[in-house]
């Protein structure tokens, strides 16, 4: 298992560190994995001129697996586009097609307040939002502003073929089967060819998956139901624009951007794994930044890529411990419980493995 591993910028050092002794304590065990570090986002423009420089480029080509902190900076704003670091993050998803975007949304029992919404709304909450991730509006053409009958225009054109729809309907139904096999296909049907031809490629496709329950929702109703009744998903699958909007709504439904991981996933499982924050640059280098969505990020590595459910389940399991314990860094912190920075969460997180 050849594990890229790319800190990035702000508090990513920091949080990439506990997850690395993750990685350090489950190769002690056994587990065959190798790890390399390389420059991504701003550090590497510091050390480079470029946010994904050639040498990074040839590192992760050759992972199974990339773990990634977070990149950018306020230091960084100012750059020409193409030296910001999120463009880098850009070019690593488009360089290895990494097309499906997993982001689950759950919320333990233990951070139940941390929620915006009622407790008995979000209790037991456990979404997987399955997002397109290289296709849809963001990347299709023509695109642009010009000028037409003397005033500006903007457009950008929707546009999915079947094999891209078919081959992200495939993640989505296998990742229902190793869940509570249920399905929700998004589209905007009534309006849109494009999603009307997501659909139907949809229906097509669950011919092959007969014990996943499939349904539909128009993406207005998606986001409506997401916080009217959200425990009614188990596994949703949207394009990229919805899937964009819709999965940042079902994350926050938990509260905590600390506790969130993902991975984005080529057609072979190899993936990039990171939590779903950015680099928080308020607080980087205090060792106050929950590193728990980077660690749970591993879990999701182990499943994904790897197929090792059972250390997926242990990490997953000591980051349950961890919290019943009473363990909360800052940003999840409760009066009463035992408030832990950056490294010391992590210390109770390799305690409970
Ligand atoms: P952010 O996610 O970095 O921070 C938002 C808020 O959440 C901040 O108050 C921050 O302190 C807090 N927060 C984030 N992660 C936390 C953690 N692990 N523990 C505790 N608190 C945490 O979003 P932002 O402030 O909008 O962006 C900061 C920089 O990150 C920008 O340069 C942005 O472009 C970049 N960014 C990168 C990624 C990525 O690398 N995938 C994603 C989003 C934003």
């Amino acid at each position: 298992m050849k594990i890229a591993v790319l800190s990035g910028d702000g508090i990513g050092p920091e949080i990439v560190t506990q997850a690395v002794r993750v990685l350090d304590v489950l190769r002690g065990d056994g587990l065959k994995l190798e790890m390399e570090s390389g420059l991504m986002g701003g550090c590497a423009v510091d050390a480079t001129g470029e946010p994904f420089p050639e040498a990074t480029r040839s590192l992760v080509k050759h992972a199974d697996a990339i773990l990634l902190g977070a990149v950018g900076g306020p230091q960084y704003d100012s750059l020409p586009r193409p030296q910001r670091p999120e463009r880098g993050l850009l070019d690593i998803r488009k360089s290895l097609n990494l097309f499906a975007n997993l982001r689950p949304a759950v919320l333990y029992p233990e951070l139940a307040n941390a929620s915006t919404l009622k407790s008995e709304v979000v209790a037991g909450l456990d979404i997987l939002i399955v997002r397109e991730l290289t296709g849809d509006i963001y990347f299709g053409e023509p695109r642009g502003i010009e000028v037409r009958e003397g005033q500006r225009v903007g457009f950008n054109t929707m546009i999915y073929s079947e094999s891209e729809i078919r081959r992200i309907a495939h993640i989505a139904f296998q990742a229902a089967q190793k869940r509570g096999r249920k399905l929700c296909s998004v589209d905007k049907m009534n309006v849109l060819e494009c999603t009307q031809l997501w659909r139907e490629v949809v229906i097509e496709t669950s011919s092959e998956y007969p014990d996943v329950e499939l349904t539909h929702m128009l993406v207005d109703n998606a986001a409506m139901q997401l916080v009217r009744n959200p425990r009614q998903f188990d596994v949703m699958v949207t394009g990229n624009i919805f899937g964009d909007i819709l999965s940042d709504e079902a994350s926050m439904l938990t509260g905590s951007i600390g506790m969130l991981p993902s991975a984005s996933l080529d057609e072979n499982n190899k993936g990039l794994y990171e939590p779903i924050h950015g680099s928080a640059p308020d607080i980087a280098g205090k060792d106050v930044a929950n590193p728990l969505a980077t660690i749970l990020s591993l879990a999701m590595m182990m499943r994904y890529t790897f197929s090792q459910e059972s250390v997926s389940e242990r990490i997953e399991m000591a980051v349950k411990k961890v919290l019943s314990q009473g363990y909360r860094t800052s940003d999840i912190y409760e009066s009463g419980m035992r408030r832990v920075g950056t490294a010391g969460m992590g210390d109770a997180v390799l305690a409970n493995l």
